[in-house]
């Protein structure tokens, strides 16, 4: 079935109330609910965005259909759906910089091409330049960015205050504020409907997406794999991906791999909602926090994280005093803010900040790590990950992006917006 053909929901208020009335009878399910089948050419652990995108892809543009995506819990409801949904592209080393690129791309037509409104919006990003170090990492990102045809801007104190009226430069801050370098493309997009957006399209095109389904083991014959053991039974397979961001060493390590990551908690609050005050995504870059106004008016605002390897979904207290302290720094009129809600996911940190996009020494099971920052990469990685499936061999946009670097010695260092490194 294609886009122009899938059934096109309009509610009123008036239908909507009927509907909630009714408890939803009538309503057509988004996908179906299969049982799995007993072998499929490819099955993709983990039902998050970049798990659902990888399965799109494969149907889409490979025209690989008989395709099974296995999801523990339900969908989406994994990192995808705890993210801050910022979207950008600034970053220091030139593998990075087409890739973000190419997926902002992607995110810019995916609702029309998903025939699904994922609320992409155009809100740009300043990060604020605190010390010097941070200015000439800062200088030195915007020159790959310049080299990659990506927009930034680099600006004054003056500009960043005129640009976001309700900041006033510190009298005493506790780094020096140098300025600021923006990119003015950057946005922000629904993470969930990203995932239900995937999901519905990939179903329509025989993917079989099923919940409640754990992958507990993988199936080799000799340095092949075969398929997966789950709650649900044994499934074969020609080709197992994985996707699951946060348990990426549990997963690899039931095919016997180990991978260069450590899982770290990351968290994120929003604030009671206040009238409409800041279009920007603000970055302090030299307190490894960011703050952005919601469409709800809420104010989201995120930190480092966690410093310690867990598995917990919190976070802790320490960070969030950390973070509204830098905040209160920048806004000392938000004190008196209240936060509404609080929540964490768990990361697969990269040793070097970068995804991990490759085969691995298994035949045919690849892994796609989406690292600290997979909500902005997701189309791409996820496109990049069915391109290596169904080519067995990695696409140039994320040859540097593979295992083998840390064998080679060949990292792709990212230190994201804090500039740390
Ligand atoms: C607080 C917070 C803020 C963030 N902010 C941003 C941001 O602003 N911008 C950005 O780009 N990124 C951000 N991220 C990172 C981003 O959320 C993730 O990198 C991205 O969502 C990863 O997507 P995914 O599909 O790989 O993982 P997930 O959405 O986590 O999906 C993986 C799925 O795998 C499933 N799974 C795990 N193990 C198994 C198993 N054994 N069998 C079957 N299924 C399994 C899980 O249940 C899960 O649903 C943030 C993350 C957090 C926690």
């Amino acid at each position: 079935m294609g886009v122009e053909e899938l059934p096109v929901q309009r509610f009123s208020f008036l239908s909507l109330l009927r509907n909630a009335l009714r408890y939803r009878k009538g309503w057509q399910r988004m996908w179906r609910n299969p049982e799995p089948k007993r072998r499929y050419d490819v099955v993709i652990i983990g039902g998050g965005g970049h798990g659902l995108g990888a399965a799109y892809y494969l149907a889409k543009e490979h025209g690989v259909r008989n395709v099974a995506v296995l999801e523990r819990g339900w969908l989406g409801g994994g990192n995808t759906a705890r993210n801050t949904m910022t979207i950008r592209s600034n970053y220091v080393r030139p593998p990075s910089v087409p890739f973000h690129e190419g997926s902002m791309a992607l995110y810019r037509e995916l609702s029309r091409e998903l025939n699904y409104n994922l609320m992409v919006g155009r809100r740009g990003m300043i990060a604020f330049l605190q010390g010097t170090a941070a200015a000439r990492t800062a200088a030195r990102m915007a020159n790959t960015m310049h080299v990659y045809g990506a927009n930034y801007e680099l600006i004054d104190v003056e500009e960043i205050a005129r640009r976001v009226p309700a900041f006033r430069p510190p009298a005493r801050p506790r780094l020096p504020l140098l300025g600021g370098v923006c990119q003015p493309d950057a946005m922000m997009a629904r993470h969930d409907a990203m995932a239900w957006g995937f999901a519905r399209m990939a179903d329509s095109m025989g993917v079989d997406i099923i919940q409640n389904c754990e992958v507990t083991g993988i199936r080799r014959d000799g340095n092949r794999v075969t398929g997966v053991e789950t709650g649900r039974g044994r499934i074969d397979a020609g080709k197992v991906g994985m996707a699951v961001a946060g348990h990426g060493s549990v997963v690899a390590e039931m095919a016997g791999i180990r991978l260069p990551i450590e899982v770290q908690p990351l968290q994120a609050w929003v604030s009671e909602p206040v009238k409409p005050f800041l279009d920007q995504i603000l970055v302090f870059s030299g307190y490894g926090c960011y703050m952005m106004q919601s469409d709800k008016g809420e104010l989201v605002i995120g930190g480092p994280t966690d410093p310690y390897p867990s598995y917990a979904q919190r976070g802790t207290f320490p960070i969030v005093e950390q973070v509204t302290a830098a905040v209160l720094e920048m806004f000392p009129a938000l004190a008196r803010m209240k936060l509404l809600r609080h929540w964490a996911g768990v990361l697969d940190i990269v040793y070097d900040g970068s995804p991990i996009i490759s085969r691995t020494p298994l035949d045919g099971f690849s892994v796609d790590v989406a690292g600290a920052g997979g909500f902005k990469t997701t189309p791409m990685a996820a496109r990049m990950h069915a391109w290596l499936i169904a080519n067995d061999e990695p696409h140039e946009l994320i040859r540097d992006f593979g295992l083998d670097r840390f064998e080679r010695g060949r990292l792709v260092f990212e230190g994201g917006v804090s500039f740390n490194r």
